[in-house]
């Protein structure tokens, strides 16, 4: 019975690639680092991960999650309900808690599946959810899967987000959910407005903390600690698989009540399997070494704002930053293709995005900062575009 389908499959495919928006893969054939190697045997300098605090592959996350692996072996086999919840899961849930200046913890395999599965439990008919228009696609579905009425507004748009806060007026209860940091520009949501708002029109708030959490903030608390509003968000989600590690798993992380509804109702938790001991337990290594000391935040904020300077002093165009991307802006899709496909001979592995994934026009290279990357990483990065910038005609 495949025989139908499959012609059609192989259609779509051949449009995916007739229109250029093919995802390759490239092959790391290394631990994910500063320096990696590919299948091709060559070794380049990585600025497309999100291994912000440089932890993916730092002895003490190896050291942890092994001696976790040893005391409670490889899987749970089980659900956190049935027998999936370890001592180490619930120690892990309070130093989250304790790291954002929360209540209470609830984990998931994935930060996708926290967001997939924090509205429904929550709002139904009568309620409201006011989202930015550039939301991570797991808050976009998750508000899909909820019965609530949408409302959404311009990125980062105050004026518009008190527009939609009046037009819904008449719901129950109402909430604002925004990312921290906008992945494509590495712009940070203006949390001091959305709360000064939120109070004003009685809505509740929500931030994905995915890539500003480690990475944003004199600690690396995020975006709630740089505009200063600890305890004045109601909801925090957020990933172990970017700055705290990159393996694997996410969190809902806020009011007591709501991480105990979360338990009884939100389904990717009821119907997942727990995530590892391993992972569990070099987690809880990430938020102790986060709080003995500030070192990897500083080396990311000393690396990142080095880097800008110095690709900014070359001559390049770029959007301004308050995270740990840098968006160096070509506008052209096929010269981003074609820079990063010669930034890549150069030793220097970045990816260029075009549309649909930034608006039409708006073709860039995307750079991610590490705490991992030393100094002469950076400053052959910067070499680097600025020979294939002359070239390709984008430097003078
Ligand atoms: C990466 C990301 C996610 C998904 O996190 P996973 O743990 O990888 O599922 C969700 N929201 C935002 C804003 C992200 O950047």
């Amino acid at each position: 019975m495949y025989g139908k389908i499959k012609e059609h499959l192989q259609n779509e495919l051949s449009n995916i690639k007739n229109a250029g928006l093919y995802k390759g893969e490239r092959i790391i054939v290394s631990s994910q680092d500063a320096v990696i190697k590919l299948d091709s045997g060559k070794e380049v300098l990585n600025f497309c991960a999100n291994n912000y605090l440089g932890l993916s592959n730092h002895p003490e996350l190896i050291a942890a999650a092994k001696s976790s692996l040893d005391s409670y072996g490889y899987g749970m086999s089980s659900v956190r309900f049935i027998c999936g919840t370890t001592d180490l899961h619930k120690v892990l849930e309070q130093k989250i808690a304790e790291f954002f200046g929360t209540e209470d913890t609830i984990l998931y395999a994935a930060c996708f599946d926290a967001n997939g599965g924090v509205f429904e439990p929550l709002f139904s008919e009568e309620d409201a959810i006011i989202s930015d228009s550039l939301n991570h696609a797991s808050i976009i579905d998750g508000v899909r899967l909820c019965k609530a009425a949408r409302y959404r507004y311009n990125n980062a748009d105050m004026t518009d987000l008190e527009e939609q806060l009046k037009k819904s007026q008449g719901a129950r209860f109402r909430i604002v959910v925004t990312d921290g940091v906008f992945s494509m520009d590495g712009n940070v949501a203006p949390l001091d407005e959305i709360v000064r708002l939120a109070k004003k029109y009685d809505a509740l708030v929500m931030v994905d903390e995915c890539h500003s959490a480690g990475v944003v903030g004199e600690t690396g608390r995020g975006v709630t600690e740089k505009f200063n509003v600890r305890g004045e968000v109601d909801i925090i989600t957020g990933t172990l698989g970017k700055a705290f590690g990159g393996a694997v798993g996410g969190f809902t992380t806020g009011k007591k009540e709501i991480i105990e509804l979360l338990r009884q109702r939100s389904r990717p938790y009821l119907f997942s399997n727990s995530i590892p001991p391993a992972v569990v337990g070099a987690g809880i290594r990430v938020f102790e070494m986060m709080t003995e000391s500030t070192k990897l935040q500083d080396r990311l904020h000393e690396n990142t704002e080095y880097f800008v300077a110095k690709i900014r002093e070359a001559g390049f165009d770029i959007k301004p930053t308050k995270s740990a991307i840098c968006a160096v802006m070509l506008y052209d899709a096929k010269l981003s293709q074609e820079f990063a496909t010669r930034l890549l001979d150069e030793g220097i592995y970045v990816i260029g995005f075009y549309y649909p994934v930034v608006p039409q026009g708006q073709a860039r290279i995307r750079v991610q900062l590490s705490a991992a990357h030393r100094r002469e990483h950076l400053d052959k990065a910067v070499t680097a575009f600025t020979k294939i910038g002359k070239e390709l005609g984008v430097l003078k």
